[in-house]
């Protein structure tokens, strides 16, 4: 028994030996990318003449007068603008589509999965190197999409997911409009959840099954059959427990939030960000900045909403909830701007079609961002948002290789960033366009 243990041992070592022989030596690529200019966003300066040095997927050094190593692939992009990938902090990737969620009924588990993947390629061949994926109604489905592209089965950017919506019962993040007598599987009502304690029971099994952040559901919504964008769901009681138990699991919590009450709830539970944040009030705007938390303002969604609308394609409910929001929401964003409250950039995607994410940028400098601000929402400020300055926002040593480059610059033209030329994610380069 002994000798045969020794001679498999000796077999298994035999053949790693072979096996190792055959692979070609494991010297890192290394790619040089030479930038005409580069917004360095934690300063908010434009800087000539830059190299940047690549190495496993990671920023290794950034300069004026680098050494370039032999045998490095150079890349030149002397005529372009170099910034951080872009960063879409309220997605839905995930999700099938937008206007009617009951869509979601008429595919089956395996079909949602597949028709979302061109969603996760057109958003990264955007120049969106990372998303914090807020919610989907097929529970787990963004899980699965975020694990497919981490492996490279699927072309997409990075994800950050929250696995299902922490909805009440017939509430914003819930499927509603079915007969009271149909009765969902649990991957469509997974985050329903109707007291403090199941609350906590959601974000216990969700913290389980893969979810990178939490999403709570504070108010009624725009686009969900019977649902009250000005009306209150969950409670201060429900909100605490959220971000006390996401905490236990290291964390964050956003809520969506239409309604100023259901605001001024969450900012006071301690929630990382508000989504929308369209009815927000002064006292709303005051809080936000007392407690640091970011506002996530889609001023963008109402383009595509009313496009649709012409189209047939929104249900007429949708479109009564959203009477007169739209223009509230964008003089609410101009408020928030100007009172210096923490400004990220999330889009919804999915009420509009995914890829078009920059169109926000030009709205945001509309309504009294500056370029340079509205460029921050989605690098900088992203990243710290998500809790990952140390690796994504800024190009950075050490930080990843995730690198963009449009012709011109977007500090002059913000509307540049939606023809973005060439993309890189973590040292790869999936988009290079003259
Ligand atoms: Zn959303």
């Amino acid at each position: 028994m002994l000798k045969q243990i020794t001679s498999l041992a000796s077999l298994l070592i035999f053949s790693a030996a072979v096996s190792s022989a055959q692979q070609a030596p494991a010297t890192p690529q290394i790619t040089v990318i030479r930038a005409g200019k580069f917004i360095d966003v934690d300063s908010g300066r434009v800087l000539t003449n830059q190299t940047i040095l690549v190495r496993a997927g990671k920023i290794e050094s950034i300069g004026e007068h680098l050494t370039v190593p032999a045998g490095a692939t150079v890349i030149d992009l002397s005529k372009m603008t170099i910034l951080p990938g872009l960063i879409d902090c309220h997605t839905h990737l995930a999700d099938l589509g937008y206007s009617e969620s009951l869509l979601v009924l008429q595919k089956s588990a395996a079909e949602s999965a597949y028709a979302v993947i061109p969603n996760a390629r057109a958003t990264l061949l955007a120049g969106f190197t990372t998303v914090r994926d807020v919610g989907v109604y097929r529970a787990f489905n963004d899980v699965a999409l975020r694990d497919a592209i981490a492996q490279g089965t699927v072309i997409g950017p990075r994800m950050f997911v929250a696995g299902a919506y922490i909805t009440i019962s017939e509430g914003a993040g819930a499927m509603t409009g079915l007969a009271p007598d149909m009765q969902l599987p649990l991957d469509l009502r997974y985050g329903e959840a109707n007291s403090p304690w199941e609350v906590r029971q959601k974000i216990r099994e969700l913290a389980h099954r893969g979810a990178d952040h939490i999403k709570v559901l504070a108010t009624g919504a725009v686009l969900t059959h019977g649902s009250n964008p000005k009306s209150v769901e969950f409670t201060p009681e429900e909100l605490q427990a959220a971000v006390d138990e996401a905490h236990n699991f290291g964390l964050r919590v956003e809520a969506h939030a239409h309604a100023a009450e259901g605001i001024k709830n969450a900012i006071r539970a301690g929630v990382a960000s508000i989504e929308h944040a369209t009815l927000i009030d002064d006292e709303g705007i005051t809080l936000a900045k007392q407690h640091g938390t970011y506002l996530d303002m889609d001023i963008y969604d109402e383009e595509c909403i009313q496009d649709a609308a012409k189209e047939n394609k929104t249900p007429a409910d949708f479109l009564e909830h959203d009477r007169d929001l739209g223009e509230t929401h964008r003089r609410n964003f101009t408020k928030a701007v100007r009172a210096g409250v923490k400004m990220s950039f999330g889009t919804d995607a999915g009420v509009c079609p995914h890829g078009i994410n920059a169109r926000q940028f030009a709205f945001m400098v509309k309504y009294g961002m500056t370029p340079l601000q509205a460029i921050q929402s989605a690098t900088s400020n992203a990243a710290d948002l998500l809790g990952k300055s140390d690796l994504l926002g800024s190009l950075q040593p050490g930080k990843y290789a995730d690198i963009i480059a449009v012709s011109g610059n977007p500090l002059d033209d913000v509307r540049l960033l939606e023809n973005v030329k060439f993309v890189m994610k973590e040292g790869k380069i999936y988009k290079q366009e003259p």
